[in-house]
């Protein structure tokens, strides 16, 4: 019987930071910053397009060892399976399931070749810790029932109107150069996105304290090291040596080396010494209608997360326990 694989599911809506949170934690010894692992198949396999290490990703040394191991032949196939099985109309079904406590998305014949790419994963990766940054709930409740993945879950979250900003700025898939842009949604969407998938996330993990941790953006920026430094011990990559100081230079400095991440946002090409500080251009930049739509229509989980109404407001009440 082999040892399952540690997976730290990154979930919740985009833009929360978590390319970043996954790049810091690929530095610590026993983690692996795997990326969005739900799009390896796509945008991996079939597209070749860059891994963190900037290499196409069928020709970085790592991809090419978990290749060998994975059914790479029937990638386009495992994708678009994939898709119908995550499509955000099957929701109130996934809850319902999980509510009855059967499986929240119901097993598949691909699922062991999923369950074979992160066996695959943490041995050529040599990892106690696979991260994968995929965010979607319900992928994530996919992953947690594969047979040798032992899930942990760290929900992210940012205030709604932080995040609807960052959808609407322009930014290139795969770094500057690119031409394909990343998708833009309408605030309404992007505020409504923020309240589906969090929601989801609490309530498909958040009653499971010793595998859910949540960190809100504006704490982790808060307090960068020290944030980082509880989810490194929730994750549990084992007992530290001291070798595994981590990646800070200062409390709020890292210093990144690549990684082998795949997809996810540009910013994960970064290396080098890298502040970690609040991104709070919204704060001038969201007009006031974009403020008062995103704020009606995520009114219930603003104050479940902790986020004032008003622009300004009083930084964040303490948020409602689960
Ligand atoms: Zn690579």
């Amino acid at each position: 019987m082999t040892r399952p694989v540690r997976v730290l599911y990154l979930a919740g809506s985009g833009r929360s930071g978590s390319t970043l949170v996954t790049t810091v934690l690929g530095q610590y010894a026993g983690f692996f910053a795997a990326g969005e692992l739900r799009y390896l198949w796509q945008r991996g396999e079939v597209e070749n397009r860059p891994c963190g290490c900037g290499l196409p990703f069928r020709d970085c040394p790592l991809w090419r060892a978990v290749r060998r191991d994975v059914p790479v032949d029937r990638a386009g196939g495992i994708a678009g399976r994939l898709r119908g099985r995550l499509r955000l109309r099957g929701v109130p079904a996934l809850l319902r399931r999980h509510r009855r406590g059967r499986r929240a998305v119901p097993a598949h014949p691909d699922d062991a070749a999923l369950a074979g790419l992160y066996a695959a994963v943490a041995r050529h990766a040599g990892a106690r810790v696979v991260v994968d940054s995929s965010k979607l709930p319900p992928y994530g409740a996919l992953v947690g029932a594969l047979p040798g993945v032992e899930l942990r879950v760290l929900h992210l979250v940012r205030d709604p109107r932080a995040t609807a900003f960052s959808w609407r700025r322009r930014r290139g898939l795969d770094g500057e150069a690119d031409q394909r842009l990343m998708s833009r949604p309408p605030v309404w969407k992007a505020a409504l996105l923020w309240l589906v998938w969090n929601t989801l996330t609490a309530r498909l993990w958040a009653g499971e304290p010793g595998r859910y941790l949540r960190v809100r953006y504006e704490d982790l920026t808060a307090d960068p090291e020290a944030t980082l430094g509880r989810i490194v011990a929730f994750a549990g990559a084992g007992p530290s040596t001291g070798a595994e100081a981590g990646p800070f230079t200062g409390p709020a400095t890292v210093r990144l080396a690549p990684t082998h991440s795949v997809a996810g946002n540009p910013s994960r090409h970064r290396t080098g010494p890298v502040p970690i500080t609040a991104d709070v251009e919204w704060r001038r930049g969201l007009s006031r209608w974009s403020y008062a739509v995103v704020t009606a229509l995520t009114a219930p989980g603003l104050r479940r997360f902790g986020y004032p109404w008003r622009r300004g407001g009083p930084a964040a009440a303490t948020p409602e326990e689960d």
